[in-house]
């Protein structure tokens, strides 16, 4: 029987979201999720429910901080209406040059991943503030911090180092690949038979591509920071660094203090542009495909300009990976966006992917290329809770 309750933190820009898993003797049992959503606004959301969808939590307060917005996850979960958690995994997004292995979280490693805070400046600093919490609130009870780079860790120097002074690069300015939790939990869904050449796109509302060879990662879409790689719903991806330099001047023509205009790029960078840039109307796939069907051309451009994009990185990791067994689509675009997967495969015949329209018209698990088609394309959902609470039954071991 599973006998250890897991909690799973996984804190973003605006929410927290959390999971209890039971875990024991090889068994993974989820009995409840939740999340509070819209942290720094008086439209907060709430909510927990079972393992049945039921309902055990639903209210919509304000939540004008982080803090309030910890406080009452940790006041539910001390309740005593909830199982006490034995160990609690945390989701880390990036912990910089020295945080490179999943590990037990003590002060001294919150201080560290904090100190490269700037390498994820939407993700870290509400991590490292519910660490922090979570050390004091559940004393006792072992936290971990499970990486989201961790699983890039085996990108060769040539994917890693960036084409920058040394002075810089020593600075751990590199690619580190982000969405690692994902791209193992895709991995972990395919054993036994892991493709050799593996290409993963994980398209949420941030969006990456890697390249996986014998399931380790080859290369990875984005770098430094998650703004890298490709377009996705705020955030540019890729860029001639000129057009940062160019708007860069722009901003200090009003903004003359230069971190101030640094974080104005910063927001320009990360939060302004990607599809919301293009369309002026939405990072939302769902409002995009939508002003479609009503003739927006700007969101036309922006979903084309998205699809377009996917497309030419697939086929520079096929080239990469010399030739390809699998692509499979991931995250919230990846698994519900028939049409985007149909966009994204439409002009890749020649590299053997070969979609088919009635396979492809789903959502969640399933194999959507065509019987013909000489690489498998398959819809796989990202478990990512499940990965961390893997991890963490690993490291409770150790
Ligand atoms: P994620 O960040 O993985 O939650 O993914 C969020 C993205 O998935 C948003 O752009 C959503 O519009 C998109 N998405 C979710 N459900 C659908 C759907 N049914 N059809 C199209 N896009 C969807």
């Amino acid at each position: 029987m599973p006998s250890l309750p897991i909690l799973v933190l996984n804190s973003g820009s605006s929410s927290i979201k959390f999971s209890l898993y039971e875990a024991g003797n090889g068994e993974r049992v989820r009995l409840l999720e939740g999340a509070v959503d819209g942290i720094g606004t008086d439209l907060g959301k709430f909510w927990i429910k079972d393992a049945a969808d039921k309902k055990l939590v639903d209210q919509t307060p304000a939540v004008p901080s982080r803090a309030v917005a910890f406080k009452l996850v940790a006041d539910a979960l001390k309740s005593g209406e909830l199982p006490a958690p034995v160990a609690i995994g945390h989701r880390v997004v990036c912990g910089g040059p020295t945080v490179r292995e999943n590990q037990r979280i003590t002060p001294a490693l919150i201080d560290e991943i904090e100190s490269y805070s700037a390498l994820a400046p939407l993700h870290t600093p509400i991590a490292v503030y519910i660490m922090r919490e979570a050390l004091r609130l559940f004393p006792g009870i072992p936290n971990f911090a499970v990486l989201d780079t961790y699983f890039h860790r085996t990108l060769p120097e040539v994917a890693t180092r960036m084409p920058i002074p040394a002075e810089y690069a020593a600075m751990g300015v590199r690619r580190y690949g982000y969405h690692g939790i994902s791209y193992e939990s895709i991995i972990y869904q395919l054993q036994p038979n892991v493709p050799e050449k593996l290409i993963v796109a994980h398209l949420g509302n941030g969006a990456s591509i890697s390249a996986i060879r014998n399931g380790q990662c080859l290369d990875t879409s984005m770098g430094l920071t998650p703004s890298g790689g490709i377009i996705s719903g705020t955030r540019t991806g890729d860029i001639d660094p000129g057009v940062l330099i160019f708007i860069l001047k722009k901003i200090a023509e009003g903004t003359p203090n230069a971190a101030e205009a640094a974080e104005k790029l910063e927001t320009v960078v990360s939060k302004k542009s990607g599809l919301l840039g293009v369309s002026e109307l939405s990072n939302d796939m769902r409002d995009l495909r939508e002003a479609i069907e009503a003739g927006n051309e700007k969101a036309r451009l922006a979903v084309d300009k998205f699809c377009w994009t996917i497309a030419r990185w697939i086929g520079s990791y096929v080239a990469e990976l010399n030739g390809l067994d699998m692509l499979v689509f991931t995250g919230g675009i990846g698994e519900n966006d028939i049409r985007s997967r149909a966009e994204i495969c439409a002009g890749l015949g020649a590299l053997g992917i070969v979609v088919d329209a009635k396979r492809n018209n789903v959502r969640g698990t399933a194999v959507i290329s065509a019987a013909n088609s000489p690489v498998t394309v398959r819809v796989i959902p990202p478990l990512e809770d499940l990965m961390i609470v893997n991890h963490v039954v690993r490291l409770l071991g150790e």
